[in-house]
């Protein structure tokens, strides 16, 4: 029987035997192929979510084949190769009309509402489905690629949201898998200039592929660096891919008028406050936004822009492992010593 890696509550993993499910109406049956392991999947497994009812099969970067439609399914066939966006918007709602999808008012997701891809197949639900979240991938790529399109989607509505331009001076702060694809977006986008800064001189190792100026913040002082750089302009965009509260309120500092901060990475939700010199914002007419997740259509183009080559996706999968070895794996992103690790189940 196939296996699912199934999460039965905080800290609880285990391994089981499924039989495949089968799609119902409207539903597509997948063999997962790739799932790569996420921050928030390590969250998920010492936390829990909100929206998490245990047992569940957790992880949401995903790609596979489609094994079986179900009845009323027109616009997929067995064989089909397809990576999933899991945020699943409702359609109806008015941010959803407005286009907004991922402020959808009755937002589900896989790996969270439904079973995710840290198992063998798993279903696609019809509202997924109905709703575009089910993209086809060229034949030429990899399923470990496709599985990765799926962060750089969140990236790119990170980067539509922080209005990067042609010219920019681009400063990022954590260089971790998402630092690093921000690293390489803005440059695709046109920055002239990118900077990606960690304390972490492990992290601004792995990151050197992206072609970013890489700056140690615990080394060198970040603001004096960015004012030489930008003749004291500073940043046009600040993208804080940590979630901590002395980045956010460094972050302010490092702006340039009219320029954006971008709270990239969330707080923890039980000290999820920092104190910001708002005057900076006043005086400086800069502005500081948020970023949660991406759309059907912004995974979609993340398929396309990883099948450009634009991106040296290749550098970010640090280990591939089996479903046996989630558990360990989970470990092994925790002490951020790897970029990406896969799992193939
Ligand atoms: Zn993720
Ligand atoms: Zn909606």
């Amino acid at each position: 029987m196939p296996l699912a890696a199934v999460l039965k509550g905080i800290e609880n993993l285990a391994l089981e035997d499924r039989e495949i499910p089968s799609p119902g109406d409207n539903e597509i049956l997948i063999r997962v192929k790739s799932c790569a392991i996420c921050g928030t999947d390590i969250k998920v497994f010492h936390h829990g979510h909100k929206h998490i009812v245990f047992p569940r099969v957790t992880g949401h970067e995903l790609s596979g084949v489609v094994e079986k439609i179900g009845r009323g399914i027109s616009d997929y066939r067995e064989g089909d190769r397809v990576a999933v966006a899991p945020a699943i918007p409702c359609g109806n709602c008015y941010y959803c009309r407005k286009g907004w999808q991922t402020m959808c008012d009755n937002l589900k997701a896989i790996g969270y509402h439904f079973d995710g891809g840290f198992a063998q197949y798993m279903i696609i639900p019809e509202i997924a489905v109905k709703n575009g979240c089910v993209n086809k991938i060229p034949g030429d790529m990899s399923f470990d690629h496709a599985a990765l399109a799926e962060p750089l989607a969140c990236v790119i509505n990170g980067q539509q949201l922080s209005r990067v331009e042609i010219g920019d001076t681009v400063l990022i702060i954590g260089a971790g898998p998402i630092g690093c694809l921000h690293a390489e977006l803005a440059k695709n986008i046109g920055a002239a200039k990118v900077i990606l800064a960690d304390v972490a001189q492990q992290r601004l190792d792995m990151a050197s592929f992206t072609g970013a100026t890489i700056i140690n913040s615990k080394e060198k002082n970040l603001k004096e660096f960015i004012r030489d750089i930008t003749d004291g302009k500073m940043a046009d965009r600040v993208i804080v891919a940590v979630g901590t509260p002395e980045a956010q309120e460094q972050s302010l500092e490092l702006v340039s008028k009219r320029g954006s901060v971008n709270f990239f990475g969330g707080l923890p939700k039980e000290s999820p406050f920092a104190r910001l010199n708002t005057n900076i914002l006043h005086y400086g007419e800069s502005f500081i936004i948020g970023t949660h997740g991406s759309t059907p259509l912004q995974n979609k183009i993340a398929i396309e822009m990883v099948a450009s080559g634009k991106f040296s996706i290749d550098k970010y999968i640090s280990k591939k492992i089996k479903l046996e070895d989630l558990h360990q794996g989970l470990k092994e992103a925790e002490e951020r010593k790897v970029l990406k690790i896969i799992v193939n189940p």
